[in-house]
């Protein structure tokens, strides 16, 4: 019981005081960035804001204009 509680209070502080994410995969940062993409609504392409969460892990298909 306390090894796991330890953690979860370690892991809550961390977001609390550094806001950062970091991604299990990579191991780096994952940063907030905000596209503009073209949508397909109701027959006509507008364009559109979106929040993606980008990483080494997506950021090469993010940059070409993929989207995920
Ligand atoms: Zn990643």
């Amino acid at each position: 019981m306390g090894k796991v509680k330890s953690f979860a209070a370690k892991v809550a502080h961390d977001l609390s005081t550094s806001g950062k994410v970091i991604c299990p995969v990579c191991n780096t940062e994952v940063k907030k960035i905000k596209l503009i993409t073209n949508k397909k609504t109701d027959g006509t392409w507008a364009p559109q804001k979106e929040y993606v969460k980008i990483c080494k892990c997506n950021e090469a298909d993010i940059l070409a204009g993929k989207n995920l």
